[in-house]
């Protein structure tokens, strides 16, 4: 059984009730059990200005699944949920849902469809800040403690989503 966290965002489509079912999905997967989820925050978009804010949570899961059947239930929980996949150079676009295995374990995963920590973890304060919200006693596989990262990580005017 592994410790891992999920990161989640979306900006379309009532994002508070995509991250809510979401999360109920996830909390369904096989072999895998909830532990805890993160305040919902508030995040001004990457790349395009013209969109939406994002709202942002993180979910604690313990699994016995392997990451890559973990990702596949994460890529049909998105497409379930109407996430349309563009051309790859469409990237930092509206999406109803996006699911990220940030954190599996102690592990250090670098396959083509699987870069594990997540390359977002260290400079996205929508995800430093949530995971300092969870565990702020958390150290990464790479032996850096988050202390010290989010010390380096501006809020960028992340906030709590409020409505
Ligand atoms: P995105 O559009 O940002 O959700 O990226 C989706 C692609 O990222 C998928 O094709 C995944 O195979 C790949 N990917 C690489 N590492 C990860 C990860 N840690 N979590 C989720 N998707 C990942």
């Amino acid at each position: 059984m592994e410790r891992v966290w999920i990161g989640i965002g979306s900006n379309m489509l009532d994002p508070k009730k995509q991250v809510d079912q979401s999360i109920w999905c996830l909390s369904a997967l096989p072999m895998t059990k909830l532990i805890a989820f993160s305040s919902y925050y508030r995040s001004r978009p990457l790349g395009k200005k013209n969109q939406p804010d994002f709202l942002n949570a993180i979910v604690i899961l313990d699994t016995d699944l392997s990451p890559q059947v973990l990702l596949n239930y994460l890529q049909y929980i998105e497409k379930k949920q109407g996430r349309i996949r563009l051309r790859d150079d469409c990237v930092w676009q509206s999406r109803t849902l996006d699911l990220d295995i940030l954190l599996f374990g102690k592990h250090i995963i670098c396959i083509p469809e699987l870069i594990i920590p997540h390359h977002g973890i260290f400079n996205r304060e929508f995800v430093i800040y949530p995971l300092i919200e969870l565990n702020d006693r958390l150290v990464f596989p790479n032996g850096k403690i988050i202390t010290d990262i989010v010390r380096t990580v501006p809020r960028n005017g992340l906030d709590l989503w409020k409505s």
